[in-house]
């Protein structure tokens, strides 16, 4: 039988990036669109099997503690791999990667390796289907051509209610390029993909990716 290797991984990232949307994904192919935060312990195995051997990784997922102060170095202490991620539509929670990457760099096991995850992918449309793009173009007559003779106080009303009703299409502008993920992964030497953890796209990738680079013991 193939040898199974056992790999320790965590996850890093502001509160709401989705990473444990990623591990559920990855581990029961399944998605929550309005998940709740993880509380107490979140621990999860999943096997992924290369050629000549089977990699299986244990998952620690935060406990949701990284809304509140910065996570203890011993969650991370000894583990062989990490997931830094953040959302392409939220540029803070990009700045809080780089912080992530250097806090592994300086605190983590020397040969850790670490992977950049660009998440909520399926928010951004430009290059996937274009479908909803005569409704984002209607929506965006709606928000920003108010010329300045209408009265700020009705404009702020009507924009109040547009919002509610189409949320996701407000919060889909990608606010963090594809080349400064790019870049950042290059200077660190992290591998990197985008994803989305609602419809998958390249989720798996991003743990076998690491499976593959997990040494021959
Ligand atoms: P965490 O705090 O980093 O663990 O983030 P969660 O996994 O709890 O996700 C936070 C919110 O983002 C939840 O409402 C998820 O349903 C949503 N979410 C997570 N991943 C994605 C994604 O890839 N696309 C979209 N559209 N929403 C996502
Ligand atoms: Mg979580």
């Amino acid at each position: 039988p193939r040898p199974t290797t056992s790999v320790k991984l965590v996850l890093l990232g502001e509160a709401a990036v989705g990473k444990s949307s990623l591990v559920l994904r990855f581990v029961s192919n399944e998605f929550q669109e309005n998940k709740e935060p993880t509380i107490g312990a979140a621990f999860l195995t999943q096997k992924c099997s290369l050629a000549n051997k089977t990699i299986k990784f244990e998952i620690w997922d935060t406990a949701g503690q990284e809304r509140f102060a910065s996570l203890a170095p011993m969650y991370y202490r000894n583990a062989q791999s990490a997931l830094v991620v953040y959302d392409i539509t939220k540029p803070n929670s990009f700045i809080k990667a780089r912080h992530w990457v250097n806090e592994l760099k300086a605190q983590a096991s020397p040969g850790i390796i670490i992977a950049l995850v660009g998440n909520k992918l399926d928010l951004v449309e430009e290059d996937t289907n274009n479908t909803s793009s005569s409704n984002d173009a209607d929506h965006e007559d709606d928000e920003t051509e108010h010329s300045d003779n209408v009265e700020d106080t009705t404009n702020a009303i009507t924009e109040d209610a547009s919002d509610s009703d189409s949320d996701v299409e407000t919060q889909s502008a990608r606010c963090v390029a594809l080349q400064e993920g790019e870049k950042l992964a290059a200077e660190e030497g992290l591998l990197f993909f985008e994803t989305s953890a609602k419809t998958g796209l390249n989720v798996r990738d991003v743990f076998l990716a690491i499976a593959n680079k997990i040494p021959d013991e």
